[in-house]
């Protein structure tokens, strides 16, 4: 836990979000700003700042959040129309949080190239 990583202070329930899921390593809520009808973030309780820092200990981990991703997109109704995972790495590619998340946006068509 880092105490001035705002997803840490979600997942401790210190600032208010809409949970859709949890269990003992992963929670999962709205996103505040939502780009897609249904789009979700999926983060581990553990601080992990980007997908660089993952070691293999955590190899588990992100199979699990994988997981979670395909059951919330059935749970939710999306999953057969299709849905998008995007994990956004450092400057360049978009990270604003430095806390691992992976979005999980759904209810519209994707396109691609994705900006
Ligand atoms: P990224 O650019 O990949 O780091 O994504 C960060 C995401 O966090 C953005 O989509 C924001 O809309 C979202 N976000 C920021 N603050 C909050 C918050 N308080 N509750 C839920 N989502 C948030
Ligand atoms: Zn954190």
């Amino acid at each position: 836990m880092a105490s001035d990583c705002l997803f840490c202070k979600i997942i401790r329930g210190e600032i208010p979000a809409t949970i859709i899921y949890e269990d003992a390593e992963i929670v999962a809520f709205k996103d505040v700003d939502p780009q897609a009808p249904q789009h979700f973030l999926i983060v581990p309780r553990k601080h992990i700042r980007t997908t660089l820092d993952l070691t293999t200990a955590d190899n588990n981990l992100i199979g699990n959040i994988y997981q979670v991703a395909g059951k919330l997109a059935h749970d939710l109704g999306f999953a057969e129309d299709g849905f998008r995972i995007v994990n956004n790495c450092n400057e360049a590619g978009g990270q604003a949080v430095w806390h691992l998340h992976f979005h999980l946006l759904g209810g519209r068509d994707m396109t691609w190239p994705p900006g």
